[in-house]
């Protein structure tokens, strides 16, 4: 089938009714989970054209959350840089400290909604379940968070505050002890007790409903965007810039934007150690089409179909598989993809940091980096935004270990 022009497209018609973009994403779960996303899809159906529903959801976003967050003029990274005004559309300030707060509000309400009393939830670096342990304790739900045992020691603060916040949090032994494993333990959690609980997925990906449910829960992030940029520029910017780990907050950001053509939107992966199998986390540089963890997308994965190992020195940004909705924008060459490696990555964290007085997360970073070649190599009077997806609290231990190694 040949590609539509971009500017044909019509963003509210994906997913179709099978949660498919295109040929990715669809529904692949054993026999006893169908029931399951078939109810929360039915249920979300009915809430999303629910003003109750959204006002209410509104009303958390910006009371818990923080919501609307500042667009923020970078003038010294603008300077620096030489070329196009960089602003920071800066999800760091929300609350528990990234975008991911932003879903596990509204899937949070949704299983409320539902009559759900329990909570569960996997993570890797820990910022979503962080999140989510936040919203379980003011809404009152039991909670149980699935993380990989290695992750577990390298994010112990997290594992902390999990816990502060009367999360029950289960370490995963199987396998790389990591995000994958973590989330096959969730799915074996959800399957048993189907009935009392809601799975709160953390990012653009898995079975339908749950990539396009993620995104419309981010999709405020570009709406504050548009209306931000219109105030301050009266005009659209010309580049948008977010790193992509499974996709969530650069789905969220770029969704307003996907009918302005003239808009160029640029999606940054983990180019870890480079693109070398096994050092890095860039799906779209030899990946392949494959299933993983309920979608089908875009893969890092062996002649056989083992899935690879990843490396990213960012552990929200380091999965195999990427958002569905991210490789059918590809496709149709209406988002462009790039990525920045460990090492560039470790520069400009500090760079952001100097002159802005601005840490951002490593995962935000990588979108720093590729948004600070391109305001190089634009105008003086072009715009460029960049998604700052969550700040860098969480990093600093480790990019302070990195920093006495290099010495
Ligand atoms: C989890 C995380 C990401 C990656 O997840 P997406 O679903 O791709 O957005 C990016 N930035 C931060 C700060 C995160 O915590």
């Amino acid at each position: 089938m040949p590609a539509a022009p971009a500017d044909q497209l019509d963003r509210f018609s994906l997913p179709d009714a099978g949660g498919h973009f295109g040929r990715y994403g669809g529904v692949f779960v054993p026999e006893t989970l169908m029931t399951a996303l078939q109810e929360l899809g039915a249920a979300y159906e009915v809430a999303r054209k629910d003003p109750k529903f959204q006002a209410e959801l509104k009303h958390h976003l910006k009371e818990f959350a923080g919501r609307p967050t500042e667009l923020y003029f970078a003038e010294r990274l603008t300077q620096h840089c030489g070329g196009a005004k960089i602003y920071l559309k800066r999800e760091d300030l929300l609350h528990t400290g990234a975008h991911k707060i932003n879903n596990a509000l509204g899937q949070a309400l949704l299983a409320r909604r539902m009559g759900k009393k329990r909570v569960i939830a996997e993570t890797g670096a820990g910022q979503h379940g962080v999140a989510t342990a936040a919203v379980c304790a003011k809404f009152g739900f039991e909670c149980v968070i699935y993380m990989g045992a290695v992750d577990m020691e390298r994010q112990a603060l997290n594992v902390f505050r999990m816990r502060l916040m009367g999360a029950e949090v289960r370490s995963v032994e199987a396998g790389q002890k990591t995000l994958k494993e973590a989330i096959n333990e969730a799915m074996r959690d959800w399957v048993t007790n189907v009935r009392s609980t809601h799975y709160i997925l953390g990012s653009a990906l898995g079975s339908h409903p749950y990539p396009m449910m993620v995104r419309d829960f981010h999709r405020e992030i570009g709406q504050e965007t548009k209306e931000q940029i219109l105030a301050r520029e009266g005009r659209l910017p010309d580049e948008m810039v977010a790193c992509v780990g499974g996709g969530s907050n650069a789905i969220g950001f770029f969704f307003e934007f996907l009918e302005d053509t003239a808009v160029k939107l640029i999606g940054v992966e983990a180019g870890g150690r480079g693109i070398t199998r096994g050092d890095h986390a860039a799906r779209f540089e030899g990946g392949k089409l494959g299933v993983l963890q309920g979608c089908k997308t875009y893969i890092l994965q062996n002649a056989d179909g083992q899935i690879e190992l990843t490396h990213s020195v960012s552990a929200g940004l380091d999965y195999a598989a990427i958002g569905p909705e991210h490789a059918f924008y590809r496709d149709r060459k209406r988002i462009d993809y790039a990525y920045a490696t460990d090492d560039e990555v470790m520069e400009a964290f500090q760079l952001c940091s100097r002159l802005e007085g601005i840490i951002p997360a490593l995962e935000s970073t990588h979108a720093l980096v590729h948004g600070f070649k391109r305001a190089k190599a634009m105008r003086k009077d072009q715009v460029l935004i960049i998604n700052l997806s969550g700040r860098g609290d969480k990093d600093v231990n480790q990019v302070q270990a990195l920093l006495s190694k290099a010495k």
